[in-house]
């Protein structure tokens, strides 16, 4: 079977309760006399189980080593994931992360570091954080970096509480509005509230860029900055970011670009270059850690000029040849986390760009781009999606469908296409963002989709919309071929829902009897 067929299989897994008995182990835990009394708690002193001291032994599945194994194995071939097929996440740039750096950060001299450690031991590791600041500076465009921050979020708080910072400093407390574009991430107006500025969206002309209009209306007195992306969420290149960087510094604003996707730009053009203050980098995005599932991530934020003393502390630093951290703080934010940042996709950064080098990531660069006007190409004159903002300006790291024929037309919206690009053995792009497109899916190949990736893609997409067109209600119905039918998605999101495995554990712990 080919890769798409091989991926349509159908699979199912029961549920680890449903295959375990009580009275079954895999495995022979050594316990003493005393605990036996804890019939089962093996282990455990009994003062250490506390208050709520158990009576019983808990009830968990017992599974043989045997079916444990496989329970778990079958578990990773139901997964998906990058090593299986295209994950065009538009944002999220789900690109392959090359195997060597995970076997280098998976070397035990690096996992069992204990962030306490003397300085002195770890001078190797501490080389390696500072080169790595100093190429991201140079990327970027800024003159020092701090690698605090745990994610892209977190990198942008810390860059809103900067800005909030100097203009206090300064003696400005009345700016306290951010400009923000109604293209952002979602992320960017909500760390500007965090910081306590008041968001002032500005509205996407038809260009598919920020509106110079609407952007010289709201700037003045109270104006603290502006949060952008270039290129933004559309895939397209804010090409008057010299304008808008003269206009929101005359009025004495700060520009901070959110550079959680550099992909399309990094050493093609810099932040720094187009007029920005402060950067963060999603470097468990753009530098290839995996961060699907949730982490761990880095979300390195860095500054020039009078902007540098107000970096999270500490900062990596160098004298005679060796390494250490610099706490001075003056005018800085403080900390953003504890201890120096999420090491290990801090390494694995370092280790992707060693490896391609300044041409290497130039060419990653070029052809992520390339990856998403391909795609744009084939996708060309079908029937059912359109791209809207000026379908002529190429896109560059990513680029933003719209389902809109085929909800107007047959009632199918871009959640169904969604679920059906499931059954064909596909993940499914980000979903309904940015906010601005109606029925949205943002798609992003990033440079390692090879092109026959691109081309199923599309292919998968056309034949959706010839479904919708014959069968809708076939199309609303997916997906069939997962082990999951449609969720409710609301009902997902809500406090209450739990994992179907914790409901039955917690109905097994109350002593129902449940049939398996
Ligand atoms: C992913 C992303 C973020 C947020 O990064 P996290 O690491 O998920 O907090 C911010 N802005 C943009 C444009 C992004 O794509």
């Amino acid at each position: 079977m080919a890769g798409r067929e091989w991926r349509q299989a159908r699979w199912s897994e029961p549920l680890l309760h449903e295959i375990g008995s009580p009275e079954k182990t895999g495995v022979l835990l050594p316990y003493s006399s005393e605990d036996e009394e804890l019939a089962g708690i093996v282990g455990e002193p009994e003062e250490a189980l506390g208050p709520a001291a158990r009576e019983e032994a808990p009830l968990l599945p017992g599974l043989s080593e045997v079916e444990a194994a496989r329970h778990f194995i079958r578990l990773t071939q139901m997964s998906y994931g990058v090593d299986v097929g295209p994950v065009p996440l538009g944002s999220c740039t789900m690109k392959f992360n090359p195997k060597i750096a995970e076997e280098l950060t998976r070397d035990t001299r690096l996992l069992m570091l204990h962030p306490y450690q003397d300085e002195e031991a770890v001078q190797g590791l501490l080389e390696l954080l500072y080169k790595l600041e100093r190429w991201l500076a140079e990327l970027t465009g800024m003159d020092r970096c701090s690698l605090q921050p745990p994610a892209g979020a977190a990198g942008e708080l810390a860059g809103a509480l900067m800005i909030r910072k100097y203009h206090l400093d300064r003696g400005e407390q009345q700016r306290d509005e951010m400009l923000v574009p109604d293209s952002a991430h979602g992320t960017n107006p909500a760390s500007a509230a965090m910081a306590g500025f008041v968001v002032v969206r500005i509205p996407t002309s038809e260009k598919g860029t920020v509106d110079l209009e609407a952007l010289k209306s709201v700037v003045g007195e109270r104006t603290a900055g502006i949060m952008l992306t270039n290129p933004n969420t559309l895939g397209v290149f804010e090409e008057d970011i010299l304008e808008i960087a003269d206009i929101v510094h005359s009025a004495g604003g700060l520009l901070y670009y959110d550079g959680a996707n550099l992909n399309g730009i990094m050493g093609i053009v810099r932040p720094g270059d187009m007029g920005f203050d402060i950067v963060h980098l999603n470097v468990h995005k753009t530098f290839a850690a995996p961060h699907g599932g949730g982490g761990p991530g880095a979300g390195v934020v860095c500054a020039k000029g009078a902007l540098v003393d107000y970096l999270p502390r500490p900062l990596i630093a160098e004298s005679g040849g060796r390494y250490y951290w610099d706490y001075r703080c003056e005018k800085c934010i403080g900390r953003i986390r504890a201890f120096y940042g999420n090491i290990v996709p801090l390494v694995k950064a370092f280790l992707y760009i060693a490896s391609l080098g300044g041409e290497g990531l130039r060419e990653a660069a070029i052809q992520s781009v390339v990856n998403t006007n391909y795609f744009i190409a084939l996708m060309r004159g079908t029937e059912g999606y359109e791209l809207p903002y000026d379908p002529t300006r190429p896109r560059k790291h990513e680029l933003v469908l719209s389902a809109r024929p085929l909800a107007r037309r047959y009632g199918v919206t871009a959640g169904d296409v969604a679920k059906a690009l499931l059954d064909r053995g596909l993940h499914a792009p980000t979903m309904y963002f940015p906010l601005i497109v109606e029925e949205a899916l943002m798609i992003e190949f990033t440079e390692s989709e090879p092109p026959r990736g691109i081309e199923e893609y599309a292919e998968a997409l056309r034949e959706i919309a010839e479904e919708a067109k014959r069968q809708p209600d076939r199309v609303r119905g997916a997906p069939r071929n997962t082990s999951v039918a449609r969720v409710d998605d609301v009902y997902a999101n809500h406090p209450r829902s739990v994992t179907p495995s914790y409901r039955v554990y917690v109905r097994r712990q109350r002593g129902e009897k449940l049939a398996l």
